[in-house]
């Protein structure tokens, strides 16, 4: 049930595409967004990927100039909107036109085709009174021993659930649904605009019924027509050994539910806490020892610590300091293929302070040797 997901690869961060920080201004988003459209308009720019750069670039300012689907977004990345929102849902509020006035563009795209492609699925309204499902983020810590070996950690949230009483309706049950007069039992109201991308139909809520299509006759006794009460529930969320910092984990439908429709997704977010020993860099880990100028001169076998337990690691006569050695497949499991990271030794040689007086008449022995 539950899918790790470590971002997605094929799509560029929105903020890259339109070249603005993440704490951009919406007018410096639409001043981005208008020099880049000139440059890439396929009405002015005959290269081959062009229209597929106006498509990415529109589809950024798209999401970035709308405060709901901009918050989405940062906290869950293209996670948060792919899938969610219809192209309508998408485009339908941005006037193109208006944005690109000025620059002698005109609103149709010839032979542009579909901006919509790139959005499969969850075309148009599905049924009325069709709700948006809410996901939740729950962060959560855990030890480097914890990812090497995976765990499986038992979370508690609040959330918002389909009212069990009601089915989600808002109606007593037994009692009629009736059918929203000011829609018509559609839940909307649709009214037909023109933009570059050709005819889009703006889709608008009724506000009789909110969306829903029907009005309750009685409320419900459970959720007072809500639709939705709040639960305390506990979730087992299984962590997969090799698990990176910051990686999401996605449960599928153990979001909340908004207005009594489907629940969203739950995406947890895994941070790992700094280790005292090691260091972690991809797979590998990394860890610091010191050893005796006598041990690195002369070579010698020491016993340094594993995120486990520990090794036999044999110094070669003649390491020089900050030499790394390495231990084989004593590192981190590897997510993407078989087999564990490396532990890298840096060894770190220490001359001693302090000195017996036999220690120095051994050594200005071996000075003279030496010179
Ligand atoms: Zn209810
Ligand atoms: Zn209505």
């Amino acid at each position: 049930m539950t899918s790790v997901s470590y971002g997605n690869n094929q799509k560029r961060d929105y903020y890259e595409v339109l070249g603005v920080p993440r704490q951009a201004t919406k007018e410096e988003i639409r001043k981005a967004y208008r020099k880049l459209a000139l440059k890439y308009h396929p009405d002015r720019n005959k290269e081959l990927d062009a229209s597929d750069k106006f498509k990415e670039i529109s589809e950024a300012y798209a999401i970035l100039s709308d405060d709901q689907k901009r918050a989405q977004y940062d906290q869950f990345g293209h996670a948060g909107i792919s899938g969610r929102y219809t192209a309508e849902d998408i485009f339908g509020g941005i006037n193109f036109e208006d944005i690109l006035r000025g620059f002698g563009l005109g609103g149709g795209l010839g032979g542009f085709g579909s901006v919509f492609d790139f959005f499969t699925g969850r075309r148009g309204r599905s049924a009325p009174g069709r709700t948006t499902a809410i996901d939740l983020r729950y962060d959560m810590e855990i030890t480097l021993k914890e990812a090497a070996t995976g765990i499986e950690k038992e979370i508690s949230l609040k959330r918002d659930e389909q009212c069990p009483h009601c089915e989600g309706k808002g109606a007593e049950p037994g009692t009629p649904l009736n059918t929203c007069t000011n829609c018509g039992g559609y839940g909307e109201l649709r009214q037909v605009q023109q933009t570059m991308f050709g005819q889009v139909i703006r889709v608008g809520t009724c506000p009789t019924c909110q969306g829903r299509g029907q009005i309750a006759e009685t409320l419900c006794s459970e959720c007072k027509g809500k639709r939705t009460v709040k639960e305390k529930r506990s979730i087992r969320v299984q962590i997969p050994p090799g698990i990176e910092s910051g990686s999401m984990l996605r449960l599928k439908g153990q979001g909340a539910s908004h207005d009594g429709g489907r629940p969203g997704d739950l995406y947890v977010v895994v941070h790992i806490k700094a280790d005292k020993t090691f260091q972690r860099v991809g797979d590998d880990l990394v860890i610091e020892v010191s050893i005796t100028i006598t041990q690195a001169t002369l070579g010698s076998e020491i016993e340094v610590p594993t995120l486990m337990s520990q090794a036999r690691l044999k110094i070669p006569a003649g390491t020089q300091p900050d030499t790394v050695l390495r231990l084989r497949g004593q590192g981190m499991p590897r997510t993407q293929w078989r087999g564990k990271g490396d532990l890298l030794v840096r060894i770190n040689v220490q001359v001693p302070k302090k000195l017996s007086k036999r220690q120095r008449e051994l050594l200005e022995q071996l000075s003279k040797e030496l010179d």
